[in-house]
């Protein structure tokens, strides 16, 4: 027996040292506190081996090694509870502690080498064990022993609460690291304490310390870190946010976490769904020797979409065999369905849903690219749509700009774009074949029937433009389609124009007009024409001033070309100042030649907003010297309504200031008649059209003969203009015409001829 203990306690402690040798290969955590409490252990279970083997014929050497014995069990556990506290990650105790701990313990340690020759601590008796057949030294523990126990078993304590707290307060993953070295601990504590209770003849308890420490450095270095290792592994992969089928080398399925089954779960057994996902995966992937093999794949559950990044991986070993292989599944779903969206917001008009500006540019592009067959570009814009804002509120609008887009969207159809490109302009580009004019206006008046806003009137201008060349920028063959409707504004029956190639010359030609007005005004290329102006007696009385461009390049430009232009742009008013400066200077030199002609000047609707009219006028008096009645002043009846109240002022200051106002193109406008009463005129010029009319001949008569003989009740006099043959003078001298113009006596020439021609036989 004796003999066995000592084997046991001699085989414990190569085993420990073993121990310590394995430990220090390899660098783990906390390595350093399991080699040290080794290491004590180790020097407890030797001195405790020296003890035992001392014969009774040495007791001093035997006090030394029991002593040496008890002094190592008080660092034994102080490097115990230095190796929880790393253990646990508990903060160890601060300085001072440790310090009455490692002062306590040097102490107790001293305490124990002076017993050697005092015996306070403890004395040594020889006995005889006749069972044993051997003499043994028992140990008789004195009042000081006490101090030391308190101090071990202090130390104990404290170590065991420390992993016992700890072991309550981890998660349950993490309380086996913990419970095994608390129970292993509290056993060897509890034997420790029942040998001494026991006075036993031998401290047992030395091999369970040893085996203690062998078995802390088991556990805590290697068998805890790895369940906790192989556990963390499987909750990672089983709360992954990853899918996974995993495989032995087989193609078995031995392994699906949750994700997957989520994914994949059906009815079916998943694994069963899994093993023939590898099958189809082989079938449809040639294999490359590649170990990892990734790709984007959609599948379809409870009818979603579900977007997957699927990495397919092999397991090989050091030799190259097939251990097994396992699926990945990454769910991208909601990255996907995100990104569409904001691909979707950044390329539709958030109001309607159509296309917005620039993914119309693209699409368009692309559609065109690909084009086999004549396409066209169709845009639509309300008219006035601003005052639909202004007069009902933008929320109003909304709705219209809504309802129209959801019209414009149920007209799509195959390689076709709509868009909403700002505002109230809509704009699809679509095959040639599919336009039907009239399913387009049939929609459009349904759109206005159902979202009649008030009591406006509200009209759509549609305009087309046929692609000729598809290599045209997309917004080139935009702003063709609005020419289309820039040209039918103003008429209102043609809702649907197309666009032809003298708009976009028209509109050339408008900006070379502008650009080239003023320096043409200034180099005085605009001249003044005159046209005679007969009497019923056959005398001429005077000319209607008009202008004519006598371009440097182009030659004489008429005024039909510029004048739209000039008015549109708001620049006539320029030229007007200057023509009727002519024709006054003109009056003065006549005046001064002792000759009576009149000259008639015209007066622009626009003229009004741009010009104080009746001070410009004043102004020629003071430049010129010329009888006030011989410069006679035309204002078309459109002119007239235009800007009622300000034209009415206008026109009463040039009554004040003695001039006479001829009505100009009389019969051509919507109110002739209404107005006659208001408008305080003088002279009545009825337009040309009652004598071009070639189909109600004499309707036109009759409506000619009733107004002459009006205006003669009215005591106005009348000029007929557009004279152009011997019939119309005589009809129009039988019903009392007082004056003509027209080219039966005269086209419009310029001054030099005039006045060859008229003011010397007038003289
Ligand atoms: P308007 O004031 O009605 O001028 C009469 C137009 O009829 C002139 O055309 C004249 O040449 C034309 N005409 C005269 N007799 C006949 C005829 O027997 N048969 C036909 N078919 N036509 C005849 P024009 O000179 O081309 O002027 C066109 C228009 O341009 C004028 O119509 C007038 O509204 C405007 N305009 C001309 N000069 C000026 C100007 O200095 N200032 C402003 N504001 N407008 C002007
Ligand atoms: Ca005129
Ligand atoms: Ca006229």
């Amino acid at each position: 027996m004796f003999q066995a203990l000592v084997i046991l306690l001699i085989v414990l402690i190569l085993m420990m040292i073993i121990c310590v040798a394995a430990v220090n290969k390899n660098v783990v955590r906390n390595r350093n506190h399991v080699v040290h409490l080794i290491w004590t252990a180790v020097i407890t279970a030797a001195c405790y081996t020296g003890f035992i083997l001392v014969r009774p014929d040495y007791p001093a050497l035997a006090y030394f090694a029991a002593g040496l014995y008890f002094l190592s069990t008080d660092w034994l556990v102080i490097y115990l509870m230095l190796f929880v506290s790393a253990y646990t990650r508990m903060k160890p105790p601060s300085l001072v502690p440790r310090r009455i701990i490692g002062l306590l313990g040097g102490v107790d340690s001293v305490s124990f080498v002076v017993n050697t020759f005092t015996h306070h601590m403890f004395e040594l008796k020889t006995e005889f064990s006749k069972q044993l057949d051997i003499s043994y030294w028992h140990v008789q523990l004195k009042g000081f022993h006490v101090l030391h126990r308190v101090f071990v078993y202090s130390i104990v304590l404290y170590s065991l609460c420390v992993l016992a707290y700890s072991l309550v307060k981890a998660p349950s993953i993490y309380k086996n690291k913990f419970s095994s070295i608390l129970f292993q601990t509290l056993s060897v504590v509890g034997l420790n304490i029942f040998c001494s209770a026991m006075d036993a003849k031998f401290d047992y308890s030395v091999i369970l310390y040893g085996s203690l420490a062998i078995s802390i450095c088991y556990l805590a270095l290697y068998a805890s870190p790895r369940k906790l290792l192989r556990k963390i592994h499987s909750t990672i992969v089983q709360d992954s946010v990853i899918g996974l089928f995993a495989y032995d080398n087989e193609g078995k399925c031995v392994g699906v976490n949750q994700v997957a089954r989520e994914l994949f779960g059906s009815q079916e057994d998943i694994y069963e769904t899994a093993e023939k996902y590898l099958t189809s995966w082989r079938e449809e992937q040639e294999d490359n020797g590649e170990n990892v093999v990734c790709k984007d794949s959609v599948i379809e559950k409870e009818g979603r979409k579900i977007y997957l990044y699927v990495s397919f991986q092999k397991f090989l070993d050091e030799k190259g065999r097939n251990l097994g292989c396992c699926f990945q599944f990454e769910n991208r779903t909601e990255m996907i369905n995100r990104f569409q969206e904001e691909q979707y917001r950044a390329t539709h008009d958030e109001l309607t849903g159509l296309l917005n500006r620039d993914a119309f540019e693209d699409v368009a592009g692309r559609i065109l690219k690909d084009a086999d067959e004549p396409y066209c570009i169709v845009c639509s814009n309300i008219r006035d749509f601003k005052l639909v804002n202004e007069l009902y509120g933008t929320e109003a609008g909304d709705r219209l700009l809504t309802a129209q887009g959801e019209m414009i969207r149920r007209m799509g159809r195959e390689n076709s774009a709509s868009a909403r490109i700002y505002a109230d302009k809509f704009c699809t580009l679509m095959p040639r074949k599919n336009l039907n004019e009239q399913v387009f206006r049939d929609n459009m008046s349904a759109l206005i029937e159902q979202n009649q806003v008030g009591a406006f009137k509200l009209h759509y201008d549609i305009g087309v433009y046929e692609i000729q060349d598809v290599k045209e920028p997309v917004w080139t063959m935009y702003d063709k389609a609005m020419l289309a409707i820039d040209a039918a504004q103003g008429n209102y029956e043609e809702s649907v124009s197309y666009y032809k190639d003298e708009f976009l010359k028209n509109i050339m030609q408008e900006k070379e007009i502008l650009s080239e007005f003023d320096d043409a005004l200034k180099e005085k290329q605009f001249c003044m024409f005159l046209q005679p102006q007969i009497a019923n007696d056959g005398n001429i009385v005077g000319a209607e001033a008009l202008v004519r461009w006598i371009h440097p390049q182009k030659g004489m430009v008429s005024p039909g070309i510029f004048i739209p232009t000039l008015e549109k742009a708001g620049l006539i008013h320029k030229l007007d100042l200057y023509m009727w400066d002519c024709a006054a200077q003109k009056l003065d030199q006549w005046k001064k030649q002792g000759k009576t002609f009149s000259i008639s000047v015209n007066i622009s609707a626009t003229d009004f907003s741009y010009l104080d009219v009746c001070e410009a006028f004043r102004e020629l008096l003071d430049r010129y010297d010329f009888d006030i009645r011989k410069l006679k002043l035309e204002i078309t009846e459109s002119a007239l309504m235009k800007n009622v109240k300000e034209t009415m002022k206008a026109i009463d200051g040039l009554h004040a200031l003695g001039y006479d106002i001829e009505i100009d193109d009389f019969g051509n406008g919507y109110s002739s008649l209404g107005m006659l009463k208001d408008i305080n005129a003088d002279i009545l010029k009825i337009d040309m059209i009652f004598l071009q009319e070639t189909q109600n001949v004499e309707r036109s008569t009759t409506i000619l003969k009733h107004i002459i003989s009006m205006s003669k009740e009215l005591g106005m006099p009348v000029i007929t203009e557009g004279v152009e043959t011997r019939e119309q003078v005589d009809f129009l001298m039988d019903v009392g015409c007082d004056m003509f113009q027209g080219y039966y006596f005269a086209k419009p020439m310029n001054l030099e001829l005039f006045e060859q021609q008229y003011c010397q036989a007038t003289g």
